[in-house]
């Protein structure tokens, strides 16, 4: 009776609007369970493989505080869903409120469950550096045509009027639109789906707790919620309805209290259920209101992290919360590569012997010189070097573009601009006078992989002035040196038409990484085996290290320290095959080495 009329009272104060928590994530779950039958059977051994480390291992020593970055994606066709950036940043907030248990209410927990909440040493950040380590708000916005999103993949990419993931296994996609109702949100859990639809989905009326937040979902639980299941863990009732023991489901979490079902309002604790003391329905993963939920258990904290630590370790080497790369951040490597041509493609060997140079704007009519390059891999290019030879300006504000093209043109000469960048001639002018190059980097750094070209565009002012050393190699006939006709038309210097000598232009791409890293080569520090396959062992040198692991595009993929150790292991095993720069510091000497990572 009782119970009967609990029910209608909730059930009258219930408005229509103000619909019960409804997070989509479970069944999402099962239609992709349809889909793929063997997700199940990969769950059950991931939760075995965690129950194992979080039983062995002593979760409150040795734990390093673990940031994710964030992109939200905000995908809206109203201007009301394009939610500012407060409100996203209120959101940031709110989730690492929650995750460190600095929550206002976190006060609230009644007292049998209070030695239970954990503060789960997980934080986030929006990102500020973007998969090409450029420098970006975390922040993607998208218009659509689409009214609504509901539980399935349309939002996640842009051919269905969504937004592309940026790589899931480096940031925590959010992408935040307008959810049919009562859809609060849904997410994926760990390996259940291909990587490109991996993250979380939230309506934009219960994303942060300020801007067009509406109540009872108004203070940002639902991220909070969702993020948790992304992290695996699942509701805290252990989602078993519509089995024969309503107290038969399990979260996986031991020091969460077994409980008969979800929990909605705002319950006053203790309502008991499975025999248990009463549900732990202020727990983040039950289904009761935002201001009704404030805590994680420390065995939800240890899932998570060790679900990080083992299934989502790509986070952990993620550059998303570090600063942007810029220009001053490179430097060319030219004494680690030793012309292997994989880093740095200056053409020494040409100059300075019967070099001569090229005018820019000449009697000729020539509207931009670009010279040939090729790459087996795909690489990023940041910068180019120019080696000009003279230069004159009509005006301060004279200008010229460097460029890179594919080489889609006509007879594969240049085609389409991949990136471009305008320089200053009076610049140009100053390097010239101190004998230095003149280096162009590119806000957008282009990919190329097989036959792509560099070189610059030249202004057509009267006056402005453009020249570039060159080189002619007569007796191997590389045609690689091509320039653009007034008429718009490219021709490789060899060709009669223009010049009819093969030539080489002294344009160079480069790759960047942080400087610093183009120090001493120390000889005392060996790195052993060197292709490596799943690991490398470093010896010598003289005290600990801290070290870090790069690409050959600058990004930080790993990092650590050594302690005070003669010999210590790296583990190369998640890096993909390719290149990579060891950077190892100690006191007084710091040491890079080139890697080759070769998984067979
Ligand atoms: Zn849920």
């Amino acid at each position: 009776m009782r119970n009967l009329f609990f029910f209608l009272f909730a059930f009258i104060l219930s408005s229509p609007l103000q619909a019960q928590r409804n997070c989509g994530t479970v069944q999402y779950l099962n239609d992709k369970k349809q889909q793929d039958p063997g997700i199940e059977a990969r769950m059950q051994l991931m939760n075995k493989q965690i129950q194992q480390i979080t039983s062995t291992k002593d979760g409150k020593t040795s734990r390093n505080v673990i940031r994710i970055p964030v992109v939200v994606h905000v995908v809206h066709k109203l201007q009301v869903q394009n939610i500012s950036d407060a409100q996203i940043q209120s959101q940031i907030d709110v989730l690492n409120e929650d995750y460190r248990r600095l929550n206002a209410d976190a006060s609230l927990v009644p007292p049998p469950y209070a030695p239970l909440a954990g503060d789960t040493e997980i934080e986030f950040c929006l990102a500020s550096r973007d998969p090409n380590g450029q420098a970006t708000n975390g922040i993607t916005r998208t218009l659509t045509t689409a009214n609504t999103f509901s539980i399935n993949d349309a939002v996640k990419r842009s051919s269905t009027g969504g937004k592309d993931a940026w790589p899931t296994n480096k940031y925590l996609n959010i992408w935040v639109c307008n959810l049919t109702n009562p859809l609060l949100g849904f997410a994926t859990l760990p390996g259940t789906v291909n990587a490109d639809l991996d993250g979380v989905v939230i309506a934009y009326k219960y994303f942060g707790r300020t801007g067009v937040v509406e109540a009872p979902y108004n203070r940002g639980r639902t991220a909070t919620h969702e993020v948790g299941h992304w992290l695996n863990l699942l509701h805290i009732w252990g989602d078993d309805e519509g089995s024969a023991d309503p107290c038969a489901g399990t979260d996986q979490v031991t020091d969460t209290p077994n409980q008969e079902d979800e929990n909605f309002g705002c319950p006053t604790f203790p309502q008991e259920s499975c025999g248990n003391d009463g549900d732990m329905s202020m727990n983040y993963m039950d289904y009761v209101n935002d201001a009704c939920m404030y805590m994680f258990s420390n065995g939800q904290g240890d899932r998570m992290r060790a679900t990080l630590e083992n299934f989502r370790s790509g986070i952990l080497t993620s550059s998303g919360c570090l600063p942007a790369l810029a220009p001053s951040d490179c430097d060319t490597l030219n004494n680690i590569t030793g012309g292997d041509g994989l880093v740095y493609y200056f053409m020494n060997e040409i100059l300075p012997e019967e070099s001569g140079y090229l005018t820019g704007n000449n009697s000729l009519g020539y509207r931009a010189f670009a010279e040939k390059y090729s790459s087996t891999e795909q690489q990023i290019i940041n910068s180019l070097r120019f080696d000009f030879a003279v230069a004159s300006s009509q005006s301060a504000n004279s200008l010229a573009t460097a460029v890179v093209w594919d080489a889609s043109g006509p007879n594969g000469s240049p085609g389409v601009v991949l990136a471009e960048n305008t320089f200053q001639l009076d610049d140009v002018i100053a390097n010239v006078e101190s004998f230095s190059f003149t280096d162009v980097y590119f806000p957008n750094p282009p990919t190329v992989e097989g036959d792509y070209y560099v070189g610059f565009v030249l202004s057509t002012t009267v006056g402005d002035t453009l020249t570039i050393y060159c080189n002619q190699i007569d007796k191997v006939n590389t045609n690689t040196a091509w320039c653009r006709t007034s008429q718009g038309d490219w021709l490789a210097f060899s060709d009669p038409e223009s010049i009819g000598e093969a030539i080489s232009l002294s344009v160079s791409p480069v790759q960047c990484i942080p400087v610093s890293i183009n120090q001493v080569v120390a000889n005392t520090v060996k790195v052993y085996p060197n292709p490596a396959e799943s690991f490398v062992t470093v010896v010598g040198g003289s005290s600990s290290k801290y070290w870090q692991m790069f690409s050959v595009d600058g990004r930080m993929v790993d990092s650590g320290n050594s302690g005070h150790v003669q010999e210590f292991q790296i583990s190369t095993a998640s890096l993909p095959s390719g290149v990579y720069l060891l950077k190892l510091q100690e006191s007084g000497a710091t040491s890079v080495i080139r890697i080759l990572v070769s998984h067979p």
